[in-house]
């Protein structure tokens, strides 16, 4: 059986996997309304992958005969005063999701439990590779500032460069 704490831990980062795709939707709304095709295609995307996440913890607790408990999903914020405050808002959550897999991991090493362990090595090389994207798509808004010209070049390239990412991930997985 599965430790309960681990269980716990589970059900609740599936929660939070859930709520990313909320975020990720919610951002790519912004984006839909501001025009920008591109990051709301790669927001888009990156909320079905979210999705994703949250269905393969949602498998793997079936998987170990555990309970799925479903809690309340947290309401993103619908408002987005710019770009750069969007992707800074995915950016401080794929860290928040990066550090509660590392809290998954230590926990299910102390209670042995190493089939927990080999199940969140692919979210750990997952979370990094979600970490480095954002926080290079948000450097680069950064550097665009209010040069709508410059936000408009990086629209058009944004699916391109989210592409190179997750291929060079895919070569480090
Ligand atoms: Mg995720």
């Amino acid at each position: 059986m599965i430790h309960p704490e681990v269980l716990e831990l589970l059900n609740a980062q599936m929660n939070k996997e859930f709520y990313s795709w909320y975020l990720y939707l919610s951002v790519s709304t912004y984006f839909n309304s501001q025009d920008l095709e591109g990051f709301e295609q790669w927001t888009n995307a990156q909320a079905q992958e979210e999705l994703m996440h949250g269905m393969k913890i949602y498998n793997y607790i079936l998987e170990r005969k555990g309970s799925v408990d479903f809690r309340d999903i947290h309401k993103p914020s619908m408002t987005w005063a710019s770009p750069v405050e969007a992707v800074s808002a995915i950016y401080e959550h794929e860290r928040s999701l990066s550090q509660t897999i590392h809290q998954i991991l230590k926990v299910a090493r102390e209670h042995a439990d190493y089939s927990a362990e080999v199940f969140l090595h692919w979210f750990i090389t997952e979370q990094l590779e979600e970490e480095v994207m954002a926080d290079r798509v948000l450097q680069k808004l950064k550097m665009v500032g209010d040069n709508s010209g410059a936000l408009l070049m990086l629209d058009s390239q944004i699916t391109q460069i989210a592409a190179a990412a997750s291929a060079r991930a895919a070569q480090n997985a």
